[in-house]
C-alpha cells in the first residue's frame, strides 16, 4: 500500500452519576417507566431555568483524567455549543470548548503510544424516537436522556492501523468500567464510538487536507471493521487523482459499507462561548489530590503485578473483572486460593474458559469459587495399568464405535470416554484418557 492510514477516535460515555448534569434529575434514561419521566425545568430546557453543574460528575471526569495520564486544568469551564436540533430544547448543549477539564494523556497499546488530546464534560440530548402513530408517521421526543453527564474522549490523529484504533479503544473502555464511572453499555447507547480517518502517501509527513469522521458505530468490532471500508474507499479516490470530501459518513454493518451523512461542520459554525449561568471552575491542587487518593490502583499496573505474583496471564484475569471493587474481590480470592495451595495460574485459567465473570459470584464468599473449582477439577491418578484395561474393555465391548471412529467420527471419542470413567468409577484426567484411547484406536 502507498498510503499510510491516520486515524483518530472519539468516545462517548455517559456517567452513571445518581443525577444528571445540571439538576438534580434522576439519571436513569434506559430504566424510566416512560418518556419525559425524570425531567424539570432544566433539562427540558425551559426560560429562566439555571444550571447547576454536577460535583461528582466533574471529579469522575478528573479521575478518568488521571488514570489516562492527562495534565487537569486548574482553571476550566463550560461553554454553549449551538446548533439546531429538536433533540437540543434550549438550542445550545452546555460543553467545554477551550479548556476541558483534562488534556495531554495517553494510552499504550501493542502498536505503540497513543495521545489523548482532551476529555471534556457536557450533557447529552433528549432522544428522537420515530414512530407511527393512528397510521401517521411521527417523530417523538424523549427528554429523559436530556441533560445526562456525558464524556468526551478525543484522541490525537497517531493510530495507524484499524486494529490499533480497536485495541486503543477497548482500553479506554477497560479503564471507564475499572473506575466503575459508567457500565458502557453500546446497546444501551451508554458507550459510542467515533472514528476520524485520512490517508497520506507514506513518504510524507504533514496531516492530509482532509478528514472523513465515521458515526453510527456500535461495536468495537465494527470500529474496525468501519475504518478498513473507510481506508479501501479513500485509496480508490486517491489512487485516481482525487482528494476524497471531507464529511460525515455513517457505517453500515449488514452492507459494511459507510454513507455519507453530512458536510461536516467548522467550529465557527457553533457559534461557541462561555456558558454565562456557570461560573468558571478552579480545581484547587487540595480537590485534586483528593481525587487522586479516591482512584484505586491503576489498571495496568494491577495486572503487572497479578502477573508478577501469581504467574497469571493478563489477557485471561482481565476476562474476569470489570471494575476495581470486582478486582479487589479477586484479591481476596487469589489469596485464599494460595494459602490453599491452590495454583491460582490454573484457577484463573479454569474460571476463564468457563466464561465466569467476578459479577455473576462477587456476593459469594470465595470459598464457593474454590469448592467449584475442586468438584470441577479435581482428579485421582490411577495406575496406567487399570486405566489400560478398562480402556480395553470399553473398545472390545463397543466395535462399532471404534469403527465410526476409524471413519472419521472423531465425536465417539467422547462416548468411548464417558464409557471409560463409567467402568472406572473414579473420577480421573479425561485429558490422559482419550489420549491412550487415541493411542489405541487410531
Ligand atoms: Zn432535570
Amino acid at each position: 500500500m502507498t498510503y499510510q492510514p491516520i486515524i483518530g477516535i472519539e468516545i462517548h460515555v455517559q456517567l452513571k452519576t445518581a443525577s444528571k448534569m445540571f439538576c438534580g434529575c434522576k439519571n436513569y434514561p434506559f430504566g424510566a417507566k416512560k418518556p419525559n419521566f425524570y425531567t424539570c425545568p432544566v433539562c427540558l430546557g425551559l426560560p429562566g431555568a439555571l444550571p447547576v453543574p454536577n460535583k461528582k460528575a466533574i471529579e469522575w471526569t478528573i479521575a478518568l483524567g488521571l488514570a489516562l495520564k492527562c495534565q487537569i486544568n486548574s482553571l476550566s469551564k463550560f461553554d454553549r455549543k449551538h446548533y439546531f436540533y429538536p433533540d437540543l430544547p434550549k438550542g445550545y448543549q452546555i460543553s467545554q470548548y477551550d479548556s476541558p477539564f483534562c488534556f495531554n494523556g495517553k494510552v499504550t497499546t501493542s502498536q505503540g503510544e497513543v495521545s489523548i488530546r482532551r476529555i471534556h464534560l457536557e450533557e447529552d440530548t433528549g432522544k428522537l424516537i420515530h414512530a407511527s402513530v393512528n397510521g401517521k408517521k411521527v417523530t417523538l421526543i424523549d427528554f429523559n436522556r436530556s441533560g445526562v453527564p456525558l464524556i468526551e474522549i478525543v484522541s490525537e490523529p497517531q493510530i495507524h492501523s484499524p486494529a490499533q484504533a480497536k485495541e486503543c479503544a477497548k482500553k479506554i473502555f477497560q479503564i471507564i468500567r475499572y473506575l466503575n464511572l459508567s457500565d458502557a453499555d453500546m446497546e444501551k447507547g451508554q458507550l459510542r464510538l467515533e472514528a476520524n480517518v485520512s490517508l497520506r502517501p507514506k513518504n510524507r509527513q504533514d496531516l492530509p487536507n482532509y478528514k472523513v469522521e465515521l458515526k453510527n458505530i456500535n461495536s468495537f468490532r465494527f470500529l474496525e471493521k468501519a475504518i478498513e471500508t473507510e481506508i479501501k474507499r479513500q485509496t480508490e479516490i486517491l489512487l485516481q487523482g482525487k482528494t476524497p470530501v471531507q464529511e460525515t459518513r455513517g457505517y453500515n454493518a449488514e452492507k459494511n459499507l459507510t454513507y455519507p451523512q453530512r458536510s461536516k461542520e467548522e467550529a465557527a459554525d457553533y457559534r461557541y462561548f462561555p456558558e454565562p449561568d456557570i461560573p468558571p471552575i478552579r480545581i484547587s491542587s487540595q480537590w485534586l489530590e483528593s481525587i487522586k487518593n479516591s482512584l484505586p490502583l491503576d489498571y495496568e499496573t494491577l495486572l503487572a503485578s497479578w502477573e508478577k505474583s501469581y504467574r497469571v496471564e493478563k489477557h485471561l484475569v482481565s476476562l474476569l473483572f470489570d471494575t476495581h471493587h470486582q478486582a479487589a474481590w479477586l484479591e481476596k480470592l487469589f489469596q485464599k486460593a494460595k494459602r490453599l495451595g491452590i495454583e491460582v495460574r490454573r484457577l484463573v485459567n479454569f474460571l476463564a474458559n468457563k466464561k465466569i465473570k467476578v459479577n455473576l459470584f462477587a456476593h459469594e464468599e470465595p470459598q464457593k469459587i474454590l469448592d467449584l473449582f475442586h468438584e470441577q477439577t479435581q482428579t485421582i491418578s490411577i495406575e496406567v495399568e487399570e486405566l489400560e484395561r478398562a480402556i480395553d474393555q470399553v473398545i472390545k465391548h463397543n466395535p462399532q464405535a471404534v469403527a465410526d471412529f476409524r471413519k472419521g467420527k472423531k465425536n465417539v471419542l467422547n462416548f468411548l470416554l464417558g464409557q471409560t470413567l463409567k467402568l472406572l468409577g473414579k473420577k480421573v484426567d479425561p485429558k490422559q484418557i482419550i489420549k491412550l484411547i487415541n493411542e489405541k484406536i487410531s
